[in-house]
């Protein structure tokens, strides 16, 4: 048996938010979610404030997400988003403001309070008494898809880690795909969520989880993947190309919004919270290893990523990410022992079709990174 659901109305096109300027508008008072960069650097941010003008609509620009967003800093949001009576948000940016803007949304309109029935940390329980503000997302780089889940990632300091929370309630109403809005990407930011992307596709297509359905979406998205695979080398990338990786990281976020990600999201949650490694670039470090891992027990599937990618044979996927990819440091052994006693805790863990105990997570963290 086999479920599928994703209720967000996906737009893609150049030009396509200005196009359908009436589906940005879910509300009377808006509040912009995005980085302290990425709304004026991409052009989004400039658009949308021209539409809320026009029709007269009342916003306000919350542009302090951080990379790796805490929930912390999303209860303040949700404050400011509270006070400012917003009734609907416009999330714009990578996936770290779109994560942002699903728990805001929450927060907002769940106000935490300590010793009460819903604190900071209720946010990972999925249960809220009220239901969270409509959203429609823009997304700014080609990697996470959070613009078509329903999945927050965010930094947990109690715990030392990230950690998703998930709710049917959080899905964008509406997304808006416009590759031009990933132009001014750095190269490195690039190829990071470039990878990411494909992780999400790998991880979807080798999950427990897949499905006919999935794995149809997920092939695809890897040959567009495989597409782009010499200018993620080189660095020279062209419109055409950067629309497919953008479609390739939607396809990504359609496919884990059923099966949801593997060991390789997990484990690099260690990465990014101890080293600072960007969220893809620490997928991009242990998927090399994942596939192997998934070698032993389903061959067929691992040769069918290999070749929808473009590649003949392992090592040639290994080489790519070594040319992509900085070269990890600084990390030791010992440390990498810790990482796996929290990694192993993970909830997809069980998603992994070949078996995984704390002892093969160090095996793979120590193969990949020293
Ligand atoms: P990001 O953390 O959102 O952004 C990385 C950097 O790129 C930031 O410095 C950002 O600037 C900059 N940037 C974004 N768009 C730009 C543009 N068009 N031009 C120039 N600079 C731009 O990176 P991300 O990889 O997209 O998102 C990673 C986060 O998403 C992680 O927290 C990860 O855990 C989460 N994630 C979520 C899901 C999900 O299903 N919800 C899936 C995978 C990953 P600003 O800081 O100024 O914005
Ligand atoms: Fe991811």
């Amino acid at each position: 048996m086999s479920t599928y659901f994703m209720p967000t109305k996906i737009i893609k096109g150049e030009g396509c938010v200005k196009e359908n300027a009436q589906l940005l508008l879910l509300g009377k008072r808006a509040f912009i979610v995005t980085g302290k960069s990425s709304g004026k650097l991409s052009g989004a941010l400039d658009d949308v404030t021209e539409i809320l003008e026009s029709n007269n609509i009342p916003y306000l620009v919350y542009d302090k997400i951080e990379n790796n967003p805490d929930i912390e800093d999303m209860a303040e949001g949700g404050r400011a988003c509270r006070e400012f009576y917003a009734d609907f948000i416009i999330a714009i940016g990578g996936g770290s403001p779109l994560d942002a803007a699903k728990a805001i949304s929450v927060y907002c309109t769940n106000e935490p309070r300590e010793c009460s029935d819903f604190t900071l940390y209720d946010i990972f329980t999925g249960n809220y008494k009220s239901l969270p503000l409509p959203m429609c997302a823009i997304p700014t780089t080609a990697g996470t898809g959070s613009e078509v889940t329903p999945y927050s990632i965010l930094t947990l300091h109690k715990e030392q880690t990230k950690r998703s929370f998930s709710s049917p309630y959080v899905f964008y109403k509406t997304a808006f795909l416009d590759s031009r809005y990933t132009k001014a990407l750095p190269l490195q930011i690039t190829r990071n969520t470039a990878v990411d992307a494909m992780c999400h596709l790998l991880e979807g297509y080798t999950n427990k989880k897949s499905s006919d359905l999935t794995d149809h979406t997920a092939l695809y998205g890897l040959t567009l993947i495989g597409e782009c695979i010499s200018c993620l080398i080189t660095g020279d990338i062209s419109m055409e190309q950067r629309d497919k990786l953008l479609y390739a990281s939607l396809l990504g976020g359609i496919v884990i919004s059923q099966t949801g990600t593997t060991i390789v999201h997990s484990m690099g949650y260690q990465l990014t919270y101890f080293h600072g490694i960007p969220h893809g670039m620490a997928n991009g470090y242990l998927v090399y290893e994942y596939l192997m891992g998934v070698y032993k027990v389903n061959r067929q599937k691992a040769d069918s990523v290999l070749f929808a990618l473009g590649f003949k044979a392992p090592a040639e996927f290994k080489e790519f990410l070594t040319k992509i990819l900085p070269r990890p440091q600084g990390f030791t052994p010992s440390e990498l022992e810790d990482f796996a006693n929290t990694s192993i805790k993970a909830r997809n863990v069980a998603a992994c079709p070949f078996d995984v105990t704390r002892d093969d997570e160090i095996g793979i963290y120590k193969r990949s990174l020293l």
